[in-house]
């Protein structure tokens, strides 16, 4: 398959399961590994500062299901979340994998990473003679690493990781290492955004990035621009209590500054969304993240008169 119709196979608006990223994807993946003779893409996964939503969120996927990720997709050689291995035998692995995989392994890091007091607050490692903080093992790996993949908002942007009072001076993986990362953003990630980075990557390289570094064949528009209830909107017909039928902007969805496929994508099987259970879109795939959407369910304007900042659209997006 060329990349245009791997592309096509993304961004396509049907909510039908056989259309949507699915199944179709692993079918790809193995004529492409048969004709290239390639092999699954290697990958480094750490877990730091965050609450394990990603990791779980990628368990949920579908269209492929985990398993054949794991068998056809993915070589995880090393996981503090999923392997069985632990203490020194882990980081032999670890060292195994840097000697080994040098330039050729993908780095995905879910979380932030607290730099605050040497990043003492987030130790992803410990043997008799030290501990080994995330921010020494993300700049480690970060450098040999063939791609470096952010998973979720917290590993992107610092994301709930980094609020306000941020106390362990959290940040995202862009912020530690001086190289490109790959921001696959969201509270939590939907399986298809990772799912699909990791298809792209193995096939074809990196995928076309926005100014944020989000792929953009999932994060190219606003949800606002495919709502289904946009044409509400567009009449100025405005909710006024959740539950009513109408555009919600009224209670504070940030839709319109939000860039991410959610509105035909779906989540939970690709069965549902925020607004289609009537509930406004709190913009989790934004840089700014939760500090930029709270109040929630608060109006945009009055929004960003509480926070002292009239015109605050969220960098990446178009406003439409
Ligand atoms: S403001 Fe929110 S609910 Fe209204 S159309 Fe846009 S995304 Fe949908």
């Amino acid at each position: 398959m060329h990349k245009e119709d791997f592309s096509r196979l993304c961004h396509t608006l049907s909510s039908d399961k056989n259309n949507a990223l699915s199944e179709a994807v692993l079918s790809v993946v193995k004529d492409h590994q048969n004709i290239k003779n390639k092999k699954k893409l290697p990958v480094v996964w750490l877990e730091t500062n965050d609450s394990g939503d990603n990791n779980i969120a990628f368990m949920n996927t579908t269209y492929p299901y985990l398993g054949r990720v794991f068998e056809e997709m993915i070589d995880l050689l090393y996981s503090n979340t999923f392997m069985a291995a632990e203490g020194r035998d882990a980081l032999n692995i670890l060292d195994q994998v840097l000697n080994i995989y040098k330039g050729k392994f993908t780095l995905v890091v879910e979380g932030a990473i607290p730099i605050k007091d040497q990043g003492l607050y987030n130790i992803i490692a410990r043997t008799k003679t030290r501990s080994i903080t995330a921010l020494e093992a993300v700049t480690r790996l970060g450098e040999p690493a063939e791609h470096v993949v952010a998973i979720g908002t917290c590993a992107s942007f610092g994301g709930p990781s980094a609020a306000r009072p941020n106390l362990t001076g959290s940040v995202g993986v862009r912020d530690v290492l001086d190289r490109e990362v790959i921001n696959v953003s969201g509270c939590p990630v939907n399986p298809d955004w990772f799912v699909g980075t990791l298809a792209h990557l193995l096939m074809y390289g990196k995928p076309e990035l926005d100014q944020l570094g989000r792929p953009t064949l999932f994060y190219g528009f606003t949800i606002h621009r495919h709502c289904q209830r946009r044409s509400y909107f567009d009449q100025g017909d405005f909710a006024e209590k959740l539950g009513d039928i109408e555009c919600m902007f009224s209670l504070g969805c940030i839709g319109p500054r939000t860039g991410a496929d959610c509105p035909y994508r779906q989540w939970i099987n690709h069965v549902s969304w925020p607004v289609k259970v009537n509930t406004p879109c709190i913009g989790c795939t934004n840089e700014d993240f939760p500090d930029g959407s709270t109040p929630f369910f608060t109006p945009m304007p009055e929004k960003n008169k509480k926070q002292g900042d009239q015109n605050s659209p969220a960098p990446g997006v178009d406003q439409v």
